[in-house]
This record gives structure tokens, sequence and C-alpha cells, in this order.
């Protein structure tokens, strides 16, 4: 028999409750025949512990390097010792510069914007603005933080926020901004999205200040397609958003480069739970179907999204932080559960 080539993924357990996720999350898609060589990395708290100042070793770059994609587990930014942020290091090194955070509700999460038809995805710029991390006291009083914004930043951003709406045929992209205030640095994002808009004839253009963006994003959620916003705009609504269908626990997310892509949970290593085996993988499952997605492997994408949404509906075997109080199962049962969901069509 013919058997289709596997792709290798570099896969980071990460600190914390992050191999216990991976291990769930790499269990039910082994079990639903993913076309995927996994090819194990370190990064975080070990790395750190030995002594590597970015939290990542030579070998884990080589490794991201040579497959260009990456499935990540949270990792710790240590205090009091080590160096710099591991995400950071590999957020700046393979230039990993667009966001995507998708925001949906899902069946079986009830929250007070349930069955409002939410479904949109936030584009975050991720490697300039305020975060470049340039800061200096200008005087012993007087603080001071550079916002870097170039004009190629912009475009390639608003370019992906574009080719996004494209590939998943949505209707509009809105571009939100302070340009009232910024008008040199947000202005730029918010022309470049004028002109970028201009090659989309069939996709609607918007603008949107960003506090009126919160508001609407609370008021009438349901009126967003894809938002496109700079760093730390984008680093604030996208937690905003993710709140709306039911938190941060749930919500996956990936970086995009024009090399590599790397995808993640959006929640943190959870210390408070850690080695327990209470940990949910919903979060870094749904972003490994993302990554199902970008490598084209859809019938294995929609067989695996398929068995999370019919055990998320049914609402057995969940865990805790899902579960009715007292009802919460831990890891395994959930991923035995989803295992036993695949190939299931409702
Ligand atoms: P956190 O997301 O780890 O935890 C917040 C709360 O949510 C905790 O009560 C935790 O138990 C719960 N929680 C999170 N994920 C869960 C899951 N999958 N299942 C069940 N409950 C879950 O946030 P934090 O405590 O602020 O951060 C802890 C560490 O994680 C810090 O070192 C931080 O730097 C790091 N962090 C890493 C990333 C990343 O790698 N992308 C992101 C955020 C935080």
């Amino acid at each position: 028999a013919v058997t289709s080539p596997k792709t290798k993924v570099t896969a980071l357990p990460g600190d914390g409750i992050g191999p216990e996720v991976m291990a769930a999350t790499i269990r039910i898609l082994d079990a639903a025949g993913a076309p995927i060589e996994w090819e194990y990395a370190e990064a975080g708290a070990e790395a750190f512990k030995k002594g590597v100042i970015t939290g990542v070793p030579r070998e884990t770059l080589d490794s991201i390097s040579t497959n260009k994609l990456a499935l990540k587990s949270p990792l710790e930014t240590p205090i009091g010792y080590g160096g710099k942020s591991a995400n950071v290091t590999m957020r700046k090194f393979f230039e990993l510069y667009a966001n995507i955070r998708p925001v949906r509700e899902l069946p079986g999460i009830t929250t007070p914007f349930s069955g409002r038809g939410i479904d949109m995805v936030i584009v975050r710029e991720n490697v300039e603005d305020v975060y470049a991390g340039i800061e200096h006291m200008q005087t012993t009083t007087v603080a001071q933080c550079l916002k870097l914004m170039t004009a190629p930043g912009c475009e390639r951003i608003i370019r992906a926020a574009y080719g996004l709406a494209q590939a998943e045929e949505r209707k509009g992209v809105t571009v939100a901004t302070k340009a009232n205030i910024m008008k040199l640095t947000e202005g730029m994002m918010k022309r470049m999205g004028e002109k970028v808009a201009a090659e989309f004839p069939d996709i609607k253009p918007g603008h949107i200040i960003i506090d009126n963006c919160a508001h609407q994003l609370v008021i009438k959620p349901e009126a967003f397609d894809v938002i496109v916003t700079s760093n730390m705009n984008g680093d604030i609504i996208s937690d905003l958003a993710a709140g709306l269908v039911g938190g941060l626990g749930i919500a996956p997310s990936s970086n995009l480069g024009d090399h590599a892509a790397m995808f993640e949970a959006v929640h943190g290593s959870a210390p408070d739970i850690a080695g327990k085996g209470l940990a949910n993988p919903t979060a870094l499952l749904s972003a490994s179907i993302m990554l199902l997605r970008h490598i084209a492997a859809f019938d294995v994408a929609e067989k695996v999204e398929q068995a999370l949404f019919i055990t998320l509906a049914e609402g057995k075997n969940l865990t805790g932080d899902l579960a009715p109080r007292g009802h919460g199962v831990g890891t395994a049962a959930f991923t035995d559960q989803v295992i036993a969901n695949l190939g299931r069509s409702s």
C-alpha cells in the first residue's frame, strides 16, 4: 500500500501543565491518523536552569528551522533566574509577525454571549510596536518607551489579514487603530489598511478606533469578521474576545511568519494544577487543529474537531474547568472521551 508522507513537526512540551496537554493532544492526533511525525525539543524553564539565557537551546532552534512547523505548550517566564522570555525569543528569531486568534462559540460552552453567532479572527501584529521593549529613563522621574512601527511591518500584517479573509471566504477586514492620537505610528497602520484594501475588491474594508472596537466587541461581537491591529491593541482585544466565548483556557492561536509557523494554546503553564492530571487540553488541541489545516490535512482536522465538539456538546467526561462543580474528570479521561468520539458525525 502507498502511505502518504508524514510532515515533521517540532513538539515543545514546555512547562507546568505543558507536558500533560501535549501528551493528550498527540495521543488524540495519533489516534485520528494525523500525518505528522513529532520531533520533541526543549524550551523554557529546563533550558533556563541549564543556563541557556534565551530559554531556547540551539538544537530547538535548529529543529524548528528545519521543520518550519512547531506545536508549542506554554513556557514559563522565570522570575529571579534566566534571561528573556523564551516565547519572545522564538517569535523574534523566526520573525513570526502574525498572531492569529480565532474567536468563535464552541458547542456546550455557555457564556453570557451564547447564541449570538460570534465567529471572528483577530490578527495581531506580533513583533513591532511597544513590544520591541526599548525603554529608558529620560531623567530620574521620567520613563520613555519607544513605539516602533514600520511600513513593511504594517503592510505584511494587513496582507496577512486579507489573505486569511480570502482563504476563509470571510466578508470583511476591520483595521483597529488609535490613529486619531498617534497619527504617525497607528496612522501608518490605518493608511496601509486603505492601500491594501484596494487590491481586494470582494472584501469589505473597515476602520475602527481601538477603544470603540473594545466597546463594540462587548455590545455587538457578532458584527466582527476579521480584525487586524497592532501588537498592544491586539494583545488586549484578543484576550477580551476570548472572554466572550469561554475564556483563555480554551483559546488557540497561531504565530505565522514567512518561514515558520508555531501553534499554541493562549493560556499559561497553570502552575497551580501542574502535575495533577487535571489540565484541560482543549486549547492546545484546537491549536493542533489549526496546524492540521495549515498543512492541508483537512480531513483529519475535521475529524478531530468534530470529536472535540461532540465531547463538549455532550458534556460527558469534561475537565474540572468546564464541568459542573464536583463532576470534572482528569486529562486522561477527557482525552479518552475525545478519542472515543473520533469518527462520529454527531
Ligand atoms: P495561566 O494561564 O497559566 O493560569 C491562569 C488560571 O487558568 C490558573 O488558575 C490555571 O489553573 C487555569 N488554567 C490555565 N490553563 C488551563 C487548562 N488548560 N486547564 C485548566 N485550567 C487552566 O496564567 P498565569 O498563572 O498567569 O501564568 C503561569 C505561567 O505561564 C507564567 O510563568 C507565565 O509567564 C506563563 N505563560 C506562558 C504563556 C505562553 O507560553 N504562551 C502564556 C501565558 C502565560
